[in-house]
Order: structure tokens, then sequence, then C-alpha cells
């Protein structure tokens, strides 16, 4: 993490502590509810089958960024069937950084190539050892 960027959550933190601020830090902008797997425990996978245009979701980062937001996290579905006009995952994590989000992240469910170096955690749905994680999830 960048030193200007740590200064500003530590910041953010002494605002929130010594002056009771309760402004948003971290937001969440859901691309798609489309998913290659059928989790037992999902109740949120291919409802409407929908992906998210990319003007809302550009429309969604900057309300987010607007509000303070500079924690950004994109989930599904599975974030990485997100595709709209050309564009992928990687161009919305690179969009959310030009934005000036500090800290962009991404959920998966690790099924597809996680080639994504512009992201800064990438956070992976893993449900215990092989066994158990492909009762829930499938054999993946
Ligand atoms: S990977 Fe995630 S979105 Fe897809 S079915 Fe499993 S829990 Fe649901």
């Amino acid at each position: 993490m960048k030193i200007k960027h740590f200064l500003y959550f530590a910041k953010f933190g002494l605002k929130t502590i010594l002056w009771k601020r309760k402004d948003p830090i971290l937001g969440t902008v859901i691309l798609t509810d489309k998913c290659n797997l059928s989790c037992k425990h999902c109740s949120v996978n291919n409802i409407k089958g929908v992906i998210h245009p990319y003007p809302q979701v550009k429309r969604e980062m900057q309300q987010l960024y607007d509000l303070g937001v500079r924690i950004l996290f994109f989930c599904g579905g599975e974030t990485f069937l997100w595709k709209d006009s050309n564009k992928d995952i990687r161009d919305l994590v690179i969009e959310a950084k030009k934005m000036g989000f500090l800290i962009v992240n991404t959920v998966t469910n690790g099924t597809f190539p996680i080639d994504l170096p512009e992201a800064d955690l990438i956070l992976l749905s893993l449900d215990g050892d092989r066994e158990k994680h492909n009762e829930i999830r499938g054999n993946t």
C-alpha cells in the first residue's frame, strides 16, 4: 500500500474514532448474477441471468466514490463472467483505480484463470478440503 493511501485510511480511522463519524469507506458493486456454478448454499445465482451494463456499473462506482467509498469490491455471481461493450473485469478494475479508489478487489469462485494483477485483492471462495468443497460446489 502506498504511504499516501495508508495516511488517507489512518485519517479516516481517526475521524471515525475521535469524531464518531459514520462515513462509508467500503462499497460493493454487483456485476452480474450469472454464475457457472450452483453451490448448495447459494440463493443469488442465475436468478435473472443479468449482466449489468457497463454504463450502469460505472455510474454505481461513481456514486460510491462520491459517497466517500475508497475500498471497492466487485461481486457476482461470478465476476469473471462479466463482459459488456468489449470490456471485462480487468477494465473495471483499471477504471476504478483511475476513478480514485485506493483499494480495488474482486470476488471469484476461482474457476476461471485468475490473471488480474491490477486488482489489490482477489477473494477466492473455498469451503474446506477438496472433498468438502466439491460436495458444496460441484467438481471444481
Ligand atoms: S460461486 Fe458464488 S454466486 Fe456462484 S453459485 Fe456459488 S456461491 Fe453462488
